[in-house]
């Protein structure tokens, strides 16, 4: 085994997807596409299970990223952000829920929620996200019925 060498540093960044907002694929995705929606927020999911039990991913509704929310929208993602680890965490399957933020990939901000197994501390830490390529997939039944139950738990605002 040899580690890669690194590369020289690039002299400009490549562009994103979705930069402009006409060629963002979330701006151009109907509500129906989304597990749960609000008027400045959607959820989504991964078209079809993976390895992890749940992977599901918040986005602001409007063409923004992380630095261009407002107050108010930065409020409600800590709100979101906390609704949304409560609901996966409860889960039955699932000891811990991972947020991230890329920044690389898509101008839309996406934060990903990331649900560690219960009892596989093997997928502790931030290679979790390999782990879902490689396991195998979480069975089709149990991973809707526990987005519905997740759904629930955000349409819930008692
Ligand atoms: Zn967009």
């Amino acid at each position: 085994m040899r580690l890669k060498p690194i590369a020289p540093p690039s002299p400009s960044e490549p562009p994103r997807r979705g930069e402009e907002p006409g060629d963002c694929a979330s701006c151009r995705t109907g509500d129906d596409d989304y597990l749960w929606t609000n008027d400045r927020w959607r959820v989504k999911t991964p078209p079809k299970p993976s390895g992890l039990p749940v992977v599901v991913i918040l986005e602001t509704r409007a063409h923004l990223d992380l630095g261009d929310l407002s107050t108010m929208h930065a409020a409600e993602l800590g709100v979101l952000t906390v609704r949304l680890e409560r609901a996966i965490r409860s889960l039955d399957s699932v000891a811990r829920v991972h947020v991230n933020r890329w920044g690389d990939g898509s101008a839309h901000l996406q934060l990903w929620f990331l649900a560690r197994p219960k009892g596989h501390l093997q997928l502790r830490g931030p290679f979790m996200t390999m782990w879902d390529d490689i396991l195998p997939a979480t069975e089709e039944s149990q991973w809707r019925s526990d987005l519905e139950y997740i759904r629930a738990w955000l349409d819930d605002t008692t």
